[in-house]
Order: structure tokens, then sequence, then C-alpha cells
């Protein structure tokens, strides 16, 4: 909803708000935060908040570090979590200059210029997600163990799920923040669950995933346990993915109507722009070195390939009544930050409209179930971080979306950390420590 200053200032005072929070993203999708009180308000919706950006990874460096924090009055939301009484608002943030420029390491100001390319072609979007995590129990210091929370599969009930009461508890909470899902469940590891999301707009889709992390780890905490968004925490158990469900329409989507797919050409042109530019871009999507124990195993994707059915395929096109229903996209990942892989992943379907790309045929074949040799022929996903770097490097097309200076920066960082990895012979232990209890 769109507020105006009064408006905000009123709902202050009438929800007793004693701190507002100004949330952002660094470019790894990592939230910080800083927060003021409400009398500092009407300053930061007017000049915005200061910043030392040299201190968050990946945006500036010491002799030019001042950027500035702008509220954006639409994602205002008080944080159910928090006391009651002097209770806390949050307000996701636009990042800009001193000199009021935005600044290109921005995910919120990159994916709204790809939501306007779209625009500019006739084109909007709705995106839901699906996002699939582990809880695990705390030692009695309430350290993470590797204890899974049960030994719980797939949409299992009490009393073997142990998860039901936390999943209520953070639906609850998505709920009271106005976030609309659309189910939860025990997945099929021990210990995992996933919760997916009604449509909406991307840079809401993307916003929605950085505050249900928090909220998961938050209520995970609260209930004395960890939640882990890592990729793939046991080698012999499911990954945790965090699929996107596109639906492209024209412009002229009323805002309350149920969202509907334009023309099944353009919807052909969209998948082969993503199949085209996958691999280049999975570095964006999958970014941690545990990324790549995912794909290929426990239905994770690995080939480049789509169907109408769910085997084990990167891409699901969804088919009911002979419409198109929705692209299910299965590799990313939820150590991703959601606003760059977004961005891209749409700015590759606009790509494979614009250049009139070509869909090649269905994969109908259970890819769990094939032979390698059956498969030689098919174009695969990354195999780790290191081939999915160099795919990225000079690549015009990820230029074509993020700044010279945003795309140097993750690579240099994505580099250190491949280099920390490859270096150890004890891989999950390092994984462990780089990954565990920061994705
Ligand atoms: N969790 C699996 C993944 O890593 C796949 C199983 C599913 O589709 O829920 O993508
Ligand atoms: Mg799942």
């Amino acid at each position: 909803m769109d507020y105006s200053e009064n408006e905000v200032l009123e709902f202050i005072e009438e929800n007793d708000v004693k701190f507002i929070r100004l949330a952002f993203c660094d470019i790894f999708g990592t939230q910080r935060n800083i927060s003021i009180m409400p009398n500092e308000l009407k300053k930061a919706l007017k000049e915005g908040v200061c910043f030392n950006a040299s201190s968050v990874k990946g945006f500036m460096n010491a002799e030019d570090s001042d950027l500035y924090l702008h509220p954006d009055v639409k994602t205002l939301s008080i944080l159910p979590w928090r006391p009651q009484h002097g209770r806390v608002l949050r307000f996701f943030c636009d990042i800009k200059y001193p000199d009021g420029r935005h600044f290109e390491g921005d995910g919120r100001h990159i994916i709204k210029k790809v939501i306007k390319k779209g625009k500019d072609m006739g084109y909007s979007f709705k995106v839901g997600s699906e996002c699939e995590f582990y809880l695990f129990q705390q030692d009695e210091n309430g350290n993470p163990t590797n204890i899974p929370q049960d030994y719980a599969g797939y949409c299992d009930i009490a009393p073997i799920d142990k998860g039901e009461n936390i999943r209520r508890e953070i639906c609850l909470i998505l709920d009271e923040m106005g976030i609309e899902l659309e189910n939860s469940h025990h997945e099929q590891g021990p210990g995992q669950n996933e919760i997916s999301f009604y449509y909406v707009g991307p840079l809401s889709a993307a916003d929605n995933i950085i505050n249900f992390k928090s909220v998961v780890k938050t209520s995970a905490s609260t209930s004395g346990l960890f939640a882990s968004f890592m990729p793939k925490p046991f080698i012999n158990e499911n990954g945790s993915g965090l699929y996107f469900n596109f639906i492209i329409c024209d412009n002229k989507i009323n805002l309350f109507e149920e969202p509907k797919m334009v023309d099944k050409e353009i919807v052909h042109k969209f998948i082969a722009g993503i199949m085209n530019r996958i691999k280049e871009i999975t570095l964006f999507l999958n970014p941690i070195t545990n990324s790549y124990s995912r794909f290929g195993s426990y239905n994770a994707p690995k080939y480049i390939t789509w169907s109408h059915k769910n085997l084990s395929q990167l891409i699901k096109l969804t088919i009911r009544n002979d419409e198109y229903k929705n692209i299910k996209l299965r590799s990313p990942d939820p150590s991703c930050n959601p606003y760059l892989a977004l961005a891209l992943l749409i700015g590759a379907g606009l790509e494979g409209i614009e250049k009139n790309l070509s869909l090649c045929e269905p994969c109908n074949t259970n890819l769990s179930k094939s032979h390698i040799g059956e498969l030689k022929d098919i174009e695969t996903l990354p195999k780790n971080m290191y081939e999915s770097i160099n795919l990225s490097k000079n690549n015009e097309f990820i230029k074509s979306i993020l700044s010279e200076k945003t795309i140097t920066n993750y690579i240099d960082s994505k580099e250190q950390e491949w280099r920390k990895y490859d270096a150890r012979t004890d891989k999950e232990k390092v994984e462990r420590e780089l990954y565990f209890s920061n994705i």
C-alpha cells in the first residue's frame, strides 16, 4: 500500500511504534538494518539516513563510504515478533548516493530496472516462491547441532512431524505482515520444511523472501531450534531449493484479477531466454560451493531441460485445461540474493522474447532415473562454483543487468571463497564453517 508521509506518522502514533528499522541487503542478499527513533522519520523520508557503506560487503570503499537509506513506505510493516508495547516498524529501503543518484549495487534498484524494461515491452510479471529449509536442534549452550529437529518425511503429520507448531507460527507471523501464502508442509528430508508464497510482483517477491528468512530464523531460535537455508546440509538427504513460479501477464492486468499468462508463443520465448542464459547466471542463483552438491540428486535439477511434467527438470511449464498456468524454475536455492536472481532471470526471459528465441522440444524422460549414457547430449548446469565463476566472468548479458562494479565485487568475493574451499581437504567442514549459520 502507498502511504503518504502523514499517514505513516499517524500509523506510528496509533500503533505505539518506538523503533523504525530501515532494512536493506548487501549484494549477497544478507539483510542488514539500522534502527531510528520515530522523531527521526520525517527527516529520513525527506533526506534518507546515512550509513557507512564501506563496512557492507561489496558496497563501497573507505575513501568513498557514504550511502543513504530511503525508506520505501509501501513496505511498511510491524514486526510481530518484537514487543507489543513500544513496537518495531520495518521498511525496506532504496539506497542512494549523497547526490540522490541510485546506488548501482542496490538489488531493489536493479530489479526495478528490469521490471520497467518488461513494462516498456508490454509485460508485467508475477512471482510465487517455494522455499525449503532445515530445522536443527541446539545444544545446551544454544549453538546449532547437526541433529535435525525430527525424522519425518514428505507431508508427514505429528507426532512424527515435529515442525507443525513452528510452521504454524511462521505462517501466522507472515499473515500478520500481510504476506499471502499458498501452503506449508514437512519436506522429504529429516527436519526439512517448505513454505510457498502466493504470486506477487517481482520486487515484493524478493522483499518477501528476505523477510521470510528472518522470520524463520527468529521463530526457530525462540523455539530453541536453529534454521539453516544451506542448499545441501546433508549429502545423503534432500537439498533445499528456492523455486520461482513465474506468470507473464500483459501490462493491462488489474491488480485484483487472478494473474493470467500471455500467449503461448511469448511464454515459449521467455523459457528459451532463461535456458539460453542459465549456465552464465547460475553463480547468482546458486552462489555458494555447497549449492553445487544439490544438483542432480534427490530430484534437484542438473540438466538444462524443460517439460510439462515434474521429472526432475530444470523448468516445468504447468498446463491445465489447455491453458498455461505458470513456469516453475527449480534450480535456484535459498542462499541466493533474490533481487539479483529475479532481475537476471526476468532479464534473460525478456531477451528470449526480444530475440525471438525458439524453445527446444520438451524432455519427457525421468531424469532422476535415467542412465548417464542416455543423457550425454543434454547440457548441464555448472558442476561446481569454479565452473560457474568462469561462466559469468566478462559476460555481456550479466553486464546488461548489473553494474561492472557489482559484478567485480561479487565475483572477487566468490573467487576468494572458492580458493578457501579448494585449498582444504575437509570440504564438508569448511562448508559448514562458511555457510551453515550464515545462510
Ligand atoms: N528439495 C529438492 C530440491 O532440492 C527437490 C524436491 C522437491 O521438489 O520438493 O530442489
Ligand atoms: Mg519441495
